[in-house]
């Protein structure tokens, strides 16, 4: 069965970046590759990407505002990135907790907002490095928010802080023990399975071996997900 690898260009790209990304992408990806694949590229070309991106390509923004319009300047309606292309957001990433600080109970309202416009959710969650002991307590509490959350449409990424944009990866026994965490504590409080990525300095080189992981549904992938190689080899993975 196929995985899903999803790219996130953060504050990266420009239109004729993107343009070139996907012009280089088209000639490397493997038509025949059994993974789903997608990108949260930035508001300000989401709805370009939407139109340029290959059509099996789903598109999706890295963050909306929950209230529906006003005065919010700077910020995003669920309304407007669907508008502009998105099936699905992204929620909780750590660079939205840790740098805009967004706390458990914004995610919460933004994941109710998306749904409620019949957008996709993707949870970010994870352990800073010295919470790390308490890892169960810590993943239990950011999933809190899915109480009462149509979990069909949620997708979880799995991305400790520390891995994240510094090249250190999890160990691969460390990253089915966390998956194992979130799939149970899914299953035991809300009655469904989810699908969990795994996020946290994942390139071509190293996807390999956890895309074979049977814990891991997919990636989550930042900074190597900008060069159009690398993540052509990330959706040829054969898992
Ligand atoms: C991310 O931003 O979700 C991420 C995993 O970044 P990186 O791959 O650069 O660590």
């Amino acid at each position: 069965m196929g995985k899903l690898i999803v790219a996130n260009w953060k504050m990266n790209k420009v239109r004729v970046e993107a343009e070139a990304f996907f012009a280089e992408l088209d000639g490397l990806v493997d038509n025949h590759s059994k993974n789903a694949y997608a990108v949260c590229p930035p508001a300000t070309i989401l709805h370009y990407v939407s139109e340029v991106a290959p059509k099996k390509m789903k598109v999706g923004a890295q963050n909306v505002y929950y209230k529906e319009s006003g005065a919010f300047t700077g910020e995003i309606s669920v309304k407007m990135a669907k508008d502009a292309g998105a099936s699905f957001s992204l929620v909780g990433h750590s660079e939205r907790r840790n740098i805009f600080g967004e706390t458990n109970d914004d995610v919460k309202e933004k994941i109710t907002a998306l749904q409620n416009d019949g957008l996709d959710v993707m949870l970010c969650v994870g352990e800073h490095l010295e919470e790390h002991d308490n890892l169960k307590a810590v993943l239990q509490e950011q999933l809190s928010v899915l109480k009462d959350v149509d979990i069909g449409k949620v997708i979880v990424a799995y991305e400790p802080v520390w891995a994240i944009g510094t090249g250190k990866v999890a160990e691969l026994q460390d990253i089915v023990c966390a998956h194992k965490i979130i799939k149970d504590y899914v299953k035991n409080m809300f009655g469904r399975d989810v699908k969990v990525l795994y996020g946290g300095s994942v390139k071509a080189s190293n996807a390999g071996e956890i895309l074979s992981l049977d814990e891991v549904d997919g990636v989550l992938v930042g900074g190597a997900s900008l060069d159009p190689k690398q993540f052509a080899q990330m959706i040829n993975t054969e898992c």
